[in-house]
């Protein structure tokens, strides 16, 4: 019978994405195998990172300035935005090393169903940006599946009014797939074939 400060060490773990209850308990005791000093570092770090890591103030990714490393960076294109669910997306379409543009994090997807809906998405700094920033195209770089379609089509609705050009990366990523998980060739491709919507 775990005694309750175990009980609730296990439930903390248990609500992590992906942590089964067997998973669960298995970190749960690791922790307590651990010296104290390394449980006070793990404590520390997370605290920490919760505490350092904000928002870019432009593209809405973390990052531990105002400004995130690619926002600041001006040998980028800042006429091309391509617009994402969440950070680990930039991490995959930065791994093919061929995108030179800038990014915008929308933090989710629309899933009214679920409670997401437009307003709790990062979607009206976007349309600030178009308006204030001299850009010339936006990618819709969303998850080929439901919720990522209906994300991209109300966008694009946003979008039409602004007259600029507006693409949405093609094939090779799966249908119903995941940008995070694909191979960089992958995503070179469907880079390279998007789509003008
Ligand atoms: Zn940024």
């Amino acid at each position: 019978m775990a005694t309750k400060a175990l009980e609730l060490l296990i439930e903390e773990f248990h609500k992590l994405p992906g942590i089964g209850r067997k998973n669960a308990v298995r970190l749960a005791f690791h922790v307590l195998g651990l010296p104290k000093d390394d449980v006070a570092r793990l404590a520390e770090t997370l605290l920490k990172a919760k505490e350092t890591i904000k928002k870019c103030a432009v593209c809405g990714d973390y990052s531990e300035q105002p400004l995130c490393d690619i926002c600041a960076d001006e040998g980028r294109d800042g006429g091309t935005i391509c617009v994402v669910e969440d950070g680990r997306d930039i991490l995959s379409f930065e791994k093919t090393g061929t995108y030179k543009g800038k990014y915008h994090v929308l933090n989710g997807k629309l899933a009214p169903l679920s409670g997401m809906t437009a307003d709790k998405l990062n979607i009206k700094p976007l349309l600030e940006r178009i308006a204030k920033e001299d850009v010339r195209e936006i990618i819709l770089g969303l998850n080929p599946d439901f919720d990522g379609d209906v994300t991209a089509s109300y966008l694009i609705k946003l979008l039409k009014p602004f007259g600029i050009r507006i693409t949405k990366i093609a094939s090779g990523i799966p249908i119903g797939g995941n940008i995070e998980f694909a191979d960089s060739a992958t995503i070179s491709r469907a880079l390279d074939s998007r789509i003008d919507v």
